[in-house]
């Protein structure tokens, strides 16, 4: 296209398409002189840089096979990962340069295994998810007949490449257009709005719990966000008091829902929808299917994955994928995702779904973060149990009286510092139960 065109921006460098074309090249050819064959898997193992991009294209060149592994895992979690899908090299970011290459042109096609991802494991052994090269094109399609990015914009990349969400959602979309990704090494709320001021990025995605760090930096009231054209969230329910700080600040803020297992996007909120449907993660992809089946969503689509790896079974039922996710539609078709069904609570016989306690929790101004958990009892079966993070004393209970059903109201109340979380920002529920 435009080789002389600015695509990746790190640390202030700057790459251009054509330097990254060239770089891809050399290292596919660097990967081929190790052994490397096609359906061989190729680890990264590092932080958010342009060497991670370098390696999914380079692997995709010759027909291997991406294998992004989590730098926030701990050893046991790797080793497991690692003995898993066995790749054949593990590459770090290196300031290496490699030996210029011939043009490689290796028969690649769609259906081949692009790349393997695992899945962050919050409900379970990691798994890890297969997807083709057409997945991950679908979702660019469906991505970009969503949300409109062009080639004019800037997007910052700065939640973990090493999950779908940022590469797929975030990154590929930008690259097909032609735009420019400024790659953060890891999330860091006040630099982020520097990034925004000082790059004049245009769109970002971003976990809600980043969106609330951003929110709560000093830097927010003051800073420049006149470049923004809008800002993708999913990946974790998003408080709808989130949404509104955002919009108060006059940005488009969409939020959307996916998994690994469709590469990610399967439901999009359409940007001119963005204040009228506030809530809601909007409709499904236009190549995508979705249904409901008892409450729980249902995925069917072109990119919807090829299985998981090393696993027999199919991971499909005809074609659709149960997604552990419980959402209600609305009369319009739009899609309000209520919670996994996994954390549901059931007290008493009645279901309560944590992000619902936890949404009413985040409007009093002093929360600035919680997480509720079912905990056993004797009465009940279980009840709620929110942990809070606040800025001042506040009564919990006394907040949520008459904001929430009776048996909605958590029974137990935990001050914290902090909550553990994942890479990709999700809670872990394990730990706090
Ligand atoms: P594991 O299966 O190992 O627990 P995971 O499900 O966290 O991993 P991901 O693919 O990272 O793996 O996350 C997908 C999940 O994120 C969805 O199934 C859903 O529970 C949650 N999610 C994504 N977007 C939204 C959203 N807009 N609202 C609520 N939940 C969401």
């Amino acid at each position: 296209m435009s080789p002389s065109k600015v695509a990746l921006t790190h640390d202030g460098g700057h790459t251009t398409y054509g330097e990254l074309a060239d770089r891809v090249n050399r290292l596919a050819a660097e990967l081929r002189r190790r052994g490397v064959d096609q359906g061989d898997r190729v680890a990264y193992l590092g932080p958010n840089h342009p060497a991670a991009v370098e390696t999914f294209f380079a692997a995709g060149l010759i027909g291997a096979v991406y294998l992004p592994l989590n730098i926030r895992l701990s050893r046991p979690e790797l080793d497991y990962i690692i003995a898993d899908a066995r790749p054949s090299v593990i590459l770090e970011p290196s300031g290496e340069e490699l030996p210029e290459a011939e043009p490689i042109d290796e028969p690649v096609t769609l259906d081949d295994l692009c790349l393997i991802m695992y899945t962050s494991g919050t409900t379970g052994r990691p798994k890890g998810a297969m997807l083709t090269h057409a997945n991950l094109t679908w979702n660019v399609y469906n991505h970009l007949i969503d949300i409109d990015l062009r080639s004019d914009d800037v997007t910052l990349v700065t939640a973990p490449l090493f999950h779908i969400a940022a590469l797929a959602q975030s990154y590929l979309p930008t690259m097909i257009k032609g735009g420019r990704a400024v790659i953060m090494p890891a999330f860091d709320a006040d630099r982020v709005l520097e990034l925004i001021e000082h790059e004049r990025v245009t769109s970002m995605f971003g976990v809600p719990a980043m969106y609330t760090f951003i929110a709560q930096s000093a830097r927010w009231p003051a800073a420049d966000l006149s470049s923004l054209r809008l800002l993708e969230c999913g990946g974790a329910p998003v408080p709808e008091p989130l949404i509104h700080t955002y919009q108060e600040r006059g940005l488009t803020f969409l939020q959307g829902y996916g998994m690994t297992e469709a590469a990610p996007g399967v439901l999009y909120l359409p940007p001119q929808e963005s204040v009228r449907k506030a809530g809601t993660a909007g409709v499904p992809a236009f190549f995508t299917d979705v249904r409901l089946d008892g409450g729980e969503i249902l995925v069917q689509g072109p990119n919807v994955f090829a299985g998981y790896w090393g696993v027999d079974e199919p991971a499909t039922e005809d074609g659709w994928f149960r997604s552990g996710d419980a959402a209600v539609q609305d009369e319009e078709g739009f899609y309000r995702v209520v919670d996994r069904i996994k954390d549901m609570i059931i007290s008493g016989g009645e279901n309560i779904y944590p992000a619902e306690v936890e949404s009413a929790l985040l409007t009093h101004p002093g929360i600035v973060d919680c997480a509720v958990v079912g905990v056993p009892d004797d009465r009940w079966g279980e009840v709620g149990k929110a942990f809070v993070v606040s800025t001042e004393p506040v009564d919990v209970l006394a907040h949520l009286d008459g904001r929430l059903a009776r048996y909605k109201i958590p029974k137990y109340v935990e001050f914290v510092t902090a909550l553990p979380r994942t890479a990709s920002g999700k809670i872990l529920r394990r730990e706090l139960k």
